[in-house]
């Protein structure tokens, strides 16, 4: 198996203040969030910093890699260093009930597959698609043990959190207290894919941290190195919205794009038509799909469309489509439809339809609501 996807840091300047803080050990804030897309930055990000500030040696550069505290990192066996994620409940005993504690192994073996993980690939590991998978105040409790024991290494004690989101009700207001009177040489670093979701007190005693998507000339690089084409990887890093984890999962599994491929077919059919019935009926199911799922649909046609548009122009020789052959569809007839002003406001209606979705909006009403939208705009057309 072809090594992860990684991205280096240093391609990335904006953080570099935020690193360096950790180096010199100044002004790291006790309870800080990184916000981000699912299969964006964050992990790295968590990982690097966690590393420079438990680092025996760092220098500018960044953590040693080569001290005890870089190896137990690397490792992920690090004593002063807690993983917590979101689980099934009902697993463990005595303290360790209904947390992530007999779920270490697991949380190792997939993150040291996924660097830039995500949550549905989790969710899915776990086997609980149907089931609630969320961090309990049994979890919180024993974040409360864990950052009030004695560091092995005499520096900081971390727990590093994915999906605060997650935290049920109890477990929220619990983990406030921790955030609200910090224990002394702490850090509580809480990674998000829905900051709206995460409970507002914790939220705004958390230095937060918005991180962008990755441009997408880096992201194609990474990408060559993985041993695709340089054209191949251009598409995905734009399908993958600059988000690495979406890109390796779009690489690994390219089967993962014919199903958007065939809605984005399917959906233009019937906008062009002007079918309401059938509209309705594909809001209906699509909406019945996880969001995540959406939210893919709505970026694989973003980026259909703008390759349409460069299609027209001669710009591009190739879309998509010319990876599956099999779905039937003619991209030049509906290239040639597409000048720049309509393209514009189509973006600007899928991109609206995306934040709708994000914001839990009924994605029934936000789908068929985006169908009319269109309906409209080709109607204009003739
Ligand atoms: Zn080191």
């Amino acid at each position: 198996m072809a090594s992860p996807l990684q991205i280096p840091l240093q391609k990335l300047p904006e953080w570099g203040l935020w690193l360096d803080q950790a180096v010199h050990r100044e002004r790291v804030a006790h309870a800080q969030m990184l916000v981000c897309e699912d299969g964006g930055m964050a992990w790295p990000l968590a990982m690097d910093y966690v590393g420079r500030l438990l680092c025996a040696q760092p220098s500018v550069r960044g953590a040693c890699g080569t001290c005890p505290s870089c190896i137990q990192l690397h490792n992920m066996a690090h004593p002063d260093v807690h993983w917590i994620v979101p689980v099934i409940g009902g697993e463990g005993r005595g303290d360790d009930e209904d947390t992530c504690a007999p779920f270490l192994a697991d949380v190792r073996t997939f993150l040291g597959q996924n660097p830039h993980p995500l949550s549905s690939d989790w969710i899915e590991h776990l086997g609980g698609k149907q089931k609630v998978v969320q961090i309990s105040v049994k979890e919180s409790a024993r974040i409360q043990r864990l950052l009030s024991l004695k560091a092995h290494s005499g520096g900081h004690k971390v727990v590093v959190l994915w999906m605060p989101e997650r935290l049920n009700d109890s477990a929220a207001n619990k983990l406030l207290k921790l955030v609200e009177e910090p224990l002394d040489r702490t850090l509580l670093l809480l990674i998000s894919h829905d900051e709206a979701s995460v409970l507002g007190t914790i939220r705004s005693r958390c230095q937060v941290h918005h991180v962008k998507p990755v441009p997408t000339g880096v992201l194609s690089e990474a990408l060559v190195n993985q041993g695709i084409s340089p054209e191949q990887a251009a598409v995905l890093a734009e399908l993958s919205g600059g988000q690495p984890g979406q890109a390796s999962m779009l690489l690994r599994n390219r089967e993962a794009l014919r199903e958007p491929l065939q809605h984005f077919v399917e959906f233009m059919r019937i906008t062009y038509k002007k079918d309401l019935v059938g509209l309705l009926a594909f809001s209906e199911r699509l909406a019945k799909e996880p969001r995540e799922q959406q939210k893919q649909w709505i970026h694989v046609s973003a980026q259909l469309l703008s390759q349409l548009l460069r299609l027209r122009h001669g710009a591009l020789k190739n879309s998509l489509f010319a990876w599956f052959p099999d779905v039937a569809f003619q991209p030049d007839g509906l290239a040639r439809l597409l000048d720049e002003s309509k393209h514009f406001e189509i973006q600007g209606l899928l991109q609206a339809a995306l934040t709708d979705i994000q914001r839990n909006i009924n994605s029934r009403i936000v789908l068929s609501d985006l169908g009319i939208q269109f309906m409209r705009l080709f109607a204009a057309r003739k």
